[in-house]
């Protein structure tokens, strides 16, 4: 299978920390020229020859400035990767409406302005991929989640109205559904073992996601291997969605192994 993503101008957004930060290194391995985007100019200086921008994906016209600025400099975009995003907690009661407006203004705002602002690029191109950070919470959403659920339900259906949109000039847009990464966005690794365990007891392969797994199936979903690829939301979850009480199998291989003395 050939990934062939050499070259490839590939801008990803929120590439400051966590699985943005291990998605733009990967696309740096591929030898991909990538440019990736923080909220600070800081946060993507570990990007080298300047190719760390400063936007606000929330603010239209600075994510058009920023496509326009990665056109100037490096003649197209192949690849959109639009991974920034928030976690917004509380139950509906207790939401404000601050928390609900931030929570849609990055998550689904965010990746709406900067589709907006490259899809002109791409249809002249007539080829390109755009990736979008959804979440298993837009399938299976968690108590308390409310806000970011729906926000996240909202990228899926932005991602198949696009890639309808766009079908005609042969450009892809998908979404994919990491499940539980620890990272500073959600603290799963600093919580109490017994938490973690209740967590863990709901995937179906039983531990923490790593951004690199994540960082592979949105490399696929870019590269010329996922070419008849559209539409679609692909999961990443370690099985999250896949059976209910996935525990139950390892309680079952766990008196397997008893019975025969493994
Ligand atoms: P994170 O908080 O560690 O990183 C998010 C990055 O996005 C940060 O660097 C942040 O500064 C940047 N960002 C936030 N708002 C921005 C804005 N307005 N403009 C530009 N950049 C902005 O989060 P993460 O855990 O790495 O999550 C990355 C993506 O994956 C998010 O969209 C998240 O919803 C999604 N996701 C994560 C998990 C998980 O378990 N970590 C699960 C499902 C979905």
């Amino acid at each position: 299978m050939e990934l062939d993503l050499t070259d490839r101008v590939v801008l990803v957004t929120g590439a400051g920390r966590g699985i943005g930060r291990v998605i733009a290194e990967t696309f740096v391995r591929e030898g991909s020229v990538v440019v990736g985007v923080d909220l600070t100019a800081e946060a993507v200086a570990w990007l080298p020859d300047g190719a760390g921008l400063a936007a606000d994906v929330t603010d239209g016209e600075a994510t058009r400035a920023l496509v326009a600025d990665v056109v100037e400099r490096f003649g197209r975009v192949d690849v959109l990767v639009n991974n920034a995003g928030i976690n917004v907690e509380g139950s509906i009661e207790e939401l404000t409406d601050d928390d609900w407006d931030r929570c849609f203004a990055v998550n689904v705002g965010g990746v709406f302005k900067m589709c907006r602002a490259v899809a002109p690029v791409m249809k002249a191109q007539r080829s390109g991929r755009i990736v979008n950070a959804a979440s298993f919470a837009a399938i299976v959403p968690s108590v308390g989640a409310g806000a970011y659920a729906a926000s996240k339900a909202a990228v899926v259906q932005l991602t198949r109205t696009l890639a309808g949109e766009l079908g005609p000039w042969g450009v892809t847009a998908n979404a994919y559904a990491p499940g539980m990464v620890p990272t500073a966005m959600n603290g799963f690794a600093e919580m109490p073992q017994a938490a973690q365990d209740r967590l863990l007891d709901t995937l179906t392969l039983r531990r923490w996601g790593e951004p690199q797994e994540v960082a592979d199936a949105v490399v696929f979903l870019a590269s010329d291997a996922a070419r008849y690829v559209t539409g679609t939301l692909l999961d990443v979850s370690g099985g999250k969605l896949a059976t209910q009480l996935p525990q139950r199998a390892y309680e079952r291989a766990g008196a397997t192994d008893r019975g025969t003395g493994a």
